[in-house]
């Protein structure tokens, strides 16, 4: 998959997606049940003048988990500390974290999917009663000292809902689902990022990138910086020609499909006869790891209807055989 369309974020974009944050929920676009529910829980929360119950952002990644971690925090008037699962490995990093935690704090733990298993049963009891149990000495000798947190309110992050165990799950008081955007709601992501970036884009160059951007913020702001950068060198303005020839430029077809999602569809119908074909195999067929078409190529395709999955294997619809131009057999599984 190119860099453009990948939905995760890269190490030079920290500073980019930062200045395009929206800072208060009434600044971030769409997710509008989400941001009710997020609203009222806050607003009771100040009102009880207590800390909100812990909530756990499930969903894709680049629609905006970072970011409303970052307004309940603003929102709350509160720092924000933020750590990731991977970064938790055994139980004392993470009583570290807890311990300089100030009251009220908001802890925000990306991908908390992936934090250790000893680490998890620590926060069980911190989520609940802002205590832990530190273990001092080896061995026979072992004691568990109790020590208390500040009351902190957690926000975790996940992709992988499924992979949390439930007594985990449970202790959240809420859990936000995110959907990926709509096309109207990405023009508003566009049109929001291009007037702080100071780039003048008509609206039909606008709605030509939101079409293209998977459903994904992220993704729309990393076209626009793309479409930025080519009408700046070419000397254009932001309109629907110059979108669609930077956009060709990077391989992004008016579907937001790359050169990779092409080719694997292309493989299924033209090399596979539409399917059903195991993934392993397609994955082979194009060169590419197995890991990476099943989690970025293939979700985007069966959410477009281009492909569907059956126990027997991929098969194109009659819209994949289409898109690569081709015409689908008369008796067929589609
Ligand atoms: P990951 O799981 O990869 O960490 P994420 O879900 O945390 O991704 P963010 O980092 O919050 O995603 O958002 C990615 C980019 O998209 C940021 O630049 C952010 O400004 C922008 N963005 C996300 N959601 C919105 C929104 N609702 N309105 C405007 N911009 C948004």
């Amino acid at each position: 998959m190119t860099e453009e369309l990948s939905p995760r974020a890269s190490a030079s974009e920290q500073g980019y997606e930062g200045a395009l944050r929206p800072g208060t929920l009434g600044e971030f676009v769409g997710q509008a049940k989400v941001r009710k529910q997020l609203g009222l829980l806050l607003d009771a929360a100040s009102r009880r003048q207590h800390t909100p119950d812990h909530i756990l952002l499930a969903g894709p990644p680049g629609l905006g988990k970072t970011t409303l971690s970052m307004i309940v925090a603003a929102e709350l008037d509160k720092p924000l500390h933020q750590t990731s699962g991977p970064a938790i490995q055994h139980a004392g990093d993470l009583a570290a974290v807890l311990s300089a935690l100030t009251p009220g704090e908001v802890l925000f733990v990306d991908e908390i999917h992936r934090m250790a298993r000893s680490a998890e049963e620590m926060l069980y009891l911190a989520m609940e009663d802002f205590k832990v149990d530190i273990m001092v000495g080896k061995g026979a000798g072992a004691t568990s000292v109790p020590l208390e947190l500040s009351p902190f309110t957690l926000v975790g992050a996940t992709t992988r809902a499924g992979l949390l165990p439930n007594p985990l799950r449970d202790r959240f008081g809420f859990t936000a689902h995110l959907e990926f955007y709509g096309e109207d709601e990405l023009a508003r992501v566009v049109s929001r990022a291009a007037g702080l970036i100071g780039f003048a884009l008509s609206e039909q160059g606008i709605a030509e990138i939101a079409g293209r951007s998977r459903g994904t913020p992220r993704i729309a702001n990393r076209l626009l910086r793309r479409v930025r950068d080519y009408c700046l060198v070419h000397e254009t303005v932001g309109d629907t020609e110059s979108v669609r020839a930077a956009l060709a430029l990077y391989d992004v077809d008016e579907h937001g499909l790359d050169r990779l999602d092409r080719e694997v569809l292309r493989a299924l119908v033209e090399r596979f006869g539409g399917g059903p074909v195991g993934l392993s195999t397609l994955a082979v067929s194009v060169g590419e790891e197995a890991e990476t078409i099943e989690s970025v190529v293939e979700p985007f395709l069966v959410r477009t209807g281009l492909i569907t999955r059956t126990p027997r294997g991929r098969v194109a619809t009659r819209l994949g055989w289409a898109h690569v131009g081709a015409e689908p057999p008369e008796i067929s599984q589609i």
